[in-house]
């Protein structure tokens, strides 16, 4: 399945709740979520009663749209995660966490994991001295993220160096706001990702 680009307000109406899509304007009385807290759709109103695997399949969806991943590529992160060891689900949301595109949006670099994917695209960062554009590159401790000298004087960036300064990234990074320079200082663990959702959901419908 291609990368969803459509409506994105429509993603937390379907999912039933904030996924955090478009930066600034969630947090604003602009949500679409805080206005229309029903599904999309004709049906969008009406009360279902949901099976296990719907709900499963929700939380799945939910992760998802939440890091902007394609089906085929979320099951090649569920087996990564299998692989390794430790608990599964929170193995993947670590995987997902550790995208280059997602660390930046950590690291308050974008106000979106979809912003961040776009700047990481453009070329705008290095990692540990060297340029990298791959949003889904992963990022492990002790890397450095910078962002291009030639960008940081562009009005994105300065826009981003005003903004950065009301945000705050979790433990497991380091952010030098001044000189948009961020580090993985560890792995993330659970209690670090901030996410209402039940990955162990995730791990039992891939388990069917
Ligand atoms: Fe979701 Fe943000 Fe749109 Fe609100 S503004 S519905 S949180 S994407």
């Amino acid at each position: 399945m291609a990368r969803y680009t459509g409506a994105v307000c429509r993603l937390c109406r379907r999912e039933g709740m904030k996924l955090y899509l478009k930066g600034d304007r969630c947090y604003s009385d602009k949500c679409a979520f805080a206005t229309k807290q029903y599904a999309p759709g004709q049906h969008g109103q009406s009360r279902k009663k949901v099976s296990e695997y719907g709900i499963q399949l929700r939380e799945k969806q939910k992760v998802r749209r939440i890091y902007g991943i394609a089906e085929k590529q979320f099951r090649i992160y569920f087996e990564k995660a299998e692989r390794k060891q430790g608990v599964t689900g929170e193995n993947l949301l670590r995987l997902l966490e550790l995208r280059l595109d997602s660390v930046v949006y950590r690291l308050g670099m974008a106000s979106s994991r979809i912003d961040a994917r776009q700047l990481v695209r453009h070329g705008h960062f290095t990692v540990d001295g060297k340029k990298v554009n791959i949003p889904s590159y992963q990022v492990k401790p002790g890397q450095v993220i910078t962002v291009k000298e030639g960008s940081r004087k562009s009005p994105k960036f300065e826009e981003i160096a005003a903004a950065i300064a009301h945000r705050n990234a979790p433990q497991w990074l380091e952010v030098d706001k001044e000189n948009l320079v961020g580090k993985v200082v560890a792995l993330p663990g659970r209690e670090d990702i901030d996410l209402p959702i039940n990955e162990q959901l995730i791990v039992e419908l891939y388990s069917r």
